[in-house]
């Protein structure tokens, strides 16, 4: 899908992001490391699924990629250059956000049409004619009639209000739309339409994602590639065919497996794993994973695992190292 040639469109070299964290009201403050290295390169036309379960850092990846918070350390790079505190605004305006919630996402008190000229008016682009004229052009594009225009959210249906939501975000021309659960809030029936279109308008702006998602049946659905992350760490990036396939890392074929149960929205269930999600301010020693993996090994207890590269992506797993037995 992608040129190797070519630099890629966003990439996120070692980014790390601690918080200091109190557990009560006369404890200390300790570190909780929510991105603890994440190295990730999404080219043109990619839609890179972000995959893992709640607490595992999606979010935060998605804010720091936003400008909304700052990385610890590492950097965050858009055609190759560097994006630093004082250019987040043209980070702004070439990354744009699609949220979950539709619901929450779109002020009531504001009409559809200032809703989504509201990113226009912000970073004064054109005028009040040639505004009108661009949020006309994406509610075409994003298939909602002209009559919705001068409508109110509560007024329109999940879908709809997901559509405008879409059309927010593409008013300003970004290259790249961080997807962050964009159908987890809607009817089984409304989310095949929104993928679908989605996937469209990939095609025709030449749109480059990045989709996060707990769900990995949604994010087969139009993902290119596919990164797993567990603990703040990517701990499998493969093409999507190729891990669709063959999972290699012990929480990745645990998610798919969830996948094949009856109802993939409630997460992963913990019968797969053994034991619940870990606190991330203590997390386990070695493997983050070993309490979970029904693959464990001794030295996973006590040796973080190594990152083993391959020619189309890596995981980062003991077993890939230690002789077969
Ligand atoms: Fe499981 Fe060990 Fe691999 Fe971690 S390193 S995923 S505990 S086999």
């Amino acid at each position: 899908m992608n040129d190797k040639a070519t630099p890629p469109v966003l990439e996120l070299a070692n980014v790390t992001k601690t918080y200091q964290v109190k557990q009560g009201l006369f404890s200390a403050p300790r570190p909780l490391h929510a991105l603890g290295g994440v190295s990730l390169r999404i080219h043109k036309k990619d839609v890179l699924g972000l995959v893992g379960e709640s607490g595992c850092g999606k979010s935060t990846l998605a804010k720091v990629l936003l400008g909304l918070e700052a990385p610890t350390s590492g950097k965050v790079l858009v055609d190759g250059k560097e994006i630093t505190r004082k250019e987040r605004k043209l980070q702004a305006r070439r990354i744009q956000p699609i949220f979950q919630d539709p619901y929450s996402s779109l002020n009531p008190r504001k009409s559809i049409e200032d809703i989504i000229a509201l990113p226009l008016v912000a970073h004064r682009i054109g005028d009040a004619a040639s505004r009108a004229g661009s949020v006309r052009r994406m509610l075409d594009l994003v298939g909602l009639p002209q009559r919705v225009l001068k409508g109110y959210p509560n007024q329109l249906s999940g879908g709809q209000r997901q559509r405008v939501a879409i059309a927010r975000a593409l008013v300003m021309n970004p290259e790249i739309v961080i997807c962050d659960e964009p159908t987890s809030a809607l009817d089984v029936s409304v989310q095949s339409q929104i993928l679908n279109l989605l996937g469209d308008l990939r095609e025709e702006l030449g749109l480059t994602y990045l989709f996060i998602s707990h769900n990995l049946a949604v994010v087969e659905h139009l993902a290119t590639r596919v990164a797993v992350m567990y603990l703040g760490r990517v701990v499998e990036e493969a093409p999507a065919a190729e891990l669709f396939a063959g999972p290699r890392h012990p929480y990745t074929q645990a998610l798919l497996e969830s996948v094949l149960t009856p109802d993939p929205n409630l997460s992963v269930p913990d019968t797969h794993l053994g034991a619940s999600y870990p606190n991330p301010i203590a997390p386990p020693a070695g493997c983050h994973f070993h309490p979970r993996c029904a693959q464990v090994r001794d030295i996973c207890k006590t040796t973080p695992p190594p990152h083993v590269t391959g020619p189309n992506g890596h995981v980062d797993c003991h077993l890939h190292t230690l002789p077969t037995t």
